[in-house]
C-alpha cells in the first residue's frame, strides 16, 4: 500500500545556519535558553554562535570539517552545533555515555578531526586519551562551571569540584573561553542544502554502528514538516522541558531545532532525574514536553504525590518506542494534558508520522505519515512487492528527510533501500483513513515453532496489569519450539504481585503461543541512552546466563 502525501511540500529545504539565523532576527529579545537557571536570549545566543564560529574557523574548521560533539545538554551544545554549520562543518553526535574504545570507533569511521567536549572525569579524560591513537587532532573543552549562574557555578566548585577533569595545557587543546574570545569576521562559508550536515550513528536495523549522513535539506524539511503537522503552537510564546539529549536525533530536531525554528524557550536539563524534571516543570511552567515512553512513565509514577503542578504544560510527544496506552491514559488524567505518539527513526531525521495534537487521535497508532512523507508497506518475503491496505509487512519511506545514505558505506547503503525506499526494519501496516500502525521491528520477532510472535503484544498486555509500570519481551532458546518469550516487568511504587499471578492475569489477552514462559520481576530494566527499554541488553544477559 502507498499512501500518498496529503500535499506536495511546497516548503523548500534550507542550510540550517539560516533556520538558525531566521529565529534570532525574529525573536531577539526572547528567551532562548535557561539551562539551570543561567539564560540566553535569541540575540545572545545569535552572538555566541558568530563567536564561536571565529573561534572554530581559526582552528581551520571549513566545509565539510567533521567536528564531534561529545556533550551532555548543555548550552555549548546549541553553540557549538549551530557554529560548525554555519562554518559548512559537519558535526559529528557523540554519546558521551560511550565507553572509549566505541568512542574511538566512531572517530575514525567519521575522520573527527575536532572534539567539543565538557571538563568533567566522567567524559574528558576518554577524549583525552585519543588524542594520540586517532586521527583526532584537537579538543575543545568547556567548563562546566561556567556554564551555570554564578552562585551555582561557585557552590559547583565547592561541593563537586571532584567531578571536574584537569584539561591539559598545549597546543592542541582549545578552552571554549578562548575560542570565544577570537577577534575578526568570518570567511562566509557557501552552504548547498544539500551538503551533509550531520553525522548521527546508530545501529540501523543491522546493529553494526554507521553514520547516517543527514543534510541540511533533511534536518531543515523535518523541521518544517512537524511545523505542518502542528500547526497549533504559537511561535515566540513556547516553553519546551528538554531533557532528551541533544546529541540523540530526536531531541536534535524534534526537540531543538523545531523548538528554535518557532523561537520557543528551551529549558535544557542535563540529564533525567524524575524529582528535578517534576520541580522544574512545576516551577518553570513549560507548555512543550517532548519525551520517550519511559520518561513519561517515571513522570506518571511520582506526579501523584501533589507536590507537583504540570497543569501548564499543553502537549507531550513521545516517540522512539511504543507508548502503552495506560502510560499515556494515566498521564493525560493527572497532567490534563495531550500526549501523543509519534514514529520516527535516525535515518529519517527522524520523525515520520505522527498523531495529530488537535483532532482525531487513534489509540494504538503512530499516527498519520508527516506532509511530504510517502509510506509504503512491502512484502516481508519479497520487498519489491508494495502490499495493499491492512497488511503487514516491512514500513519504506520516501521523504525529504531520508538521509542521504551511510557515510564511507555503499554496502550498507546499498542494503537499506529498495526501489529507492528506506527500507525501516520495522513491520508495520496502514489503514483506510492513512493511520500508521507499528507492529514490531523485523529483528524483534520471537519465533515460536513456526509462528511469528510480537513481543510487544506480550508487553501491551502486561502494561493492562495495575501493579506493571514497565514490560519488555524477548525471545529466549526454548527446546521444543526453537524460541520461547520471556518478559521482564518492574512494578509500581507500593504495589506487590507475583510472576505466577501476571501468567494468570495474562490468559485473557495472549493466546497460548505468545504466553511467556517466565516472568522475570525486576527493579529496574536496562534502558537506552534515550531511555528506551533495552530488548538487545535483556537479550545479552540471557544469553550470558544460558552459556
Ligand atoms: P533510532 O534510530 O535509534 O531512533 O531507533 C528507531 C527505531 O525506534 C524505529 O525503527 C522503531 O523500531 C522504534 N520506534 C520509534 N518510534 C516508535 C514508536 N512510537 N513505537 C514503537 N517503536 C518506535
Amino acid at each position: 500500500m502507498s499512501a500518498k502525501p496529503d500535499e506536495p511540500h511546497s516548503f523548500a529545504p534550507m542550510a540550517l545556519p539560516r533556520l538558525f539565523e531566521a529565529a534570532v532576527a525574529c525573536f531577539a529579545d526572547r528567551p532562548a535558553i535557561d539551562f539551570l537557571g543561567r539564560k540566553f536570549t535569541y540575540a545572545e545566543l545569535g552572538r555566541q554562535v558568530d563567536r564561536a564560529a571565529l573561534g572554530l574557523q581559526k582552528l581551520g574548521v571549513r566545509r565539510g570539517t567533521r567536528v564531534g560533539l561529545c556533550l551532555p545538554n548543555t548550552p555549548y551544545s546549541v553553540v557549538a552545533y549551530f557554529a560548525i554549520l554555519k562554518l559548512g562543518g559537519i558535526v559529528v553526535n557523540f554519546n558521551p555515555l560511550y565507553v572509549e574504545r566505541e568512542i574511538a570507533q566512531q572517530i575514525e569511521d567519521s575522520g573527527t578531526t575536532v572534539m567539543v567536549t565538557l571538563d568533567v572525569k566522567k567524559i574528558y579524560p576518554k577524549i583525552a586519551s585519543l588524542l594520540d591513537s586517532t586521527c583526532l587532532e584537537r579538543v575543545v573543552v568547556c567548563s562546566m562551571r561556567a556554564a551555570l549562574p554564578f552562585a551555582k557555578g561557585t557552590l559547583f566548585r565547592l561541593f563537586k569540584s571532584a567531578e571536574l577533569a584537569k584539561s591539559r595545557k598545549d597546543s592542541r587543546h582549545v578552552r571554549f573561553g578562548a575560542l570565544l574570545a577570537a577577534r575578526g569576521a568570518i570567511e562566509p562559508a557557501e552552504i548547498d542544502p544539500a551538503d551533509v550536515a550531520v553525522l548521527q550513528y546508530t545501529g540501523g536495523t543491522t546493529g553494526i554502528p554507521k553514520g547516517a549522513m543527514l543534510t541540511h535539506a533533511n534536518l531543515s524539511m523535518n523541521v518544517a514538516q512537524i511545523g505542518r503537522h502542528v500547526p497549533i503552537l504559537t511561535p515566540g510564546c513556547e516553553r519546551a522541558l528538554l531533557v532528551l539529549p541533544l546529541f540523540h536525533v530526536f531531541g536534535m530536531t524534534a526537540g531543538m531545532n523545531f523548538c528554535i525554528s518557532i523561537g520557543a524557550e528551551i529549558v535544557l536539563l542535563p540529564s533525567f532525574d524524575v524529582h528535578q524534571a517534576l520541580t522544574v516543570i512545576t516551577k518553570k511552567r513549560p507548555t512543550l514536553l517532548p519525551g520517550v515512553p519511559s520518561l513519561f512513565a517515571a513522570l506518571t509514577a511520582r506526579v501523584g504525590d501533589g507536590k507537583y503542578d504540570l497543569s501548564s504544560v499543553n502537549y507531550c510527544i513521545s516517540g522512539g518506542a511504543p507508548l502503552p496506552l495506560e502510560v499515556r491514559a494515566r498521564f493525560e488524567a493527572l497532567c490534563g494534558c495531550k500526549l501523543v505518539e509519534g514514529y520516527g527513526l535516525t535515518e529519517a531525521s527522524p520523525v515520520v508520522s505522527a498523531n495529530p495534537l488537535d483532532a482525531a487521535y487513534k489509540n494504538t497508532s503512530v499516527g498519520f505519515p508527516l506532509p511530504g512523507t510517502v509510506v509504503e508497506i512491502r512484502s516481508l518475503d519479497d520487498p519489491h512487492r508494495v502490499l495493499p491496505v491492512g497488511e503487514k509487512g516491512e514500513i519504506c519511506l520516501r521523504g525529504p528527510q531520508i538521509m542521504a545514505g551511510y557515510w564511507n558505506n555503499p554496502k550498507e547503503t546499498e542494503a537499506v533501500f529498495v526501489d529507492g525506499a528506506l527500507r525501516t526494519g520495522d513491520i508495520g501496516y496502514m489503514d483506510e483513513t492513512g493511520f500508521l500502525y507499528l507492529v514490531d521491528r523485523i529483528k524483534d520477532l520471537i519465533l515460536c515453532g513456526g509462528f511469528n510472535v510480537y513481543p510487544r503484544v506480550i508487553e501491551e498486555a502486561l502494561h493492562r496489569h495495575p501493579a506493571v509500570a514497565e514490560a519488555a519481551a524477548i525471545g529466549i532458546p526454548d527446546a521444543y519450539r526453537g524460541q520461547a518469550p520471556k518478559a521482564f516487568v518492574t512494578l509500581r511504587p507500593g504495589v506487590q504481585t507475583t510472576p505466577g499471578a501476571l501468567l494468570h492475569f495474562l490468559r485473557d489477552y495472549l493466546s497460548r503461543i505468545e504466553m511467556p514462559k517466565v516472568i522475570e520481576i525486576r527493579a529496574s530494566l536496562p534502558k537506552t541512552t534515550i531511555g528506551k527499554v533495552s530488548r538487545k541488553e535483556l537479550i545479552a544477559e540471557e544469553s550470558k546466563s544460558t552459556d
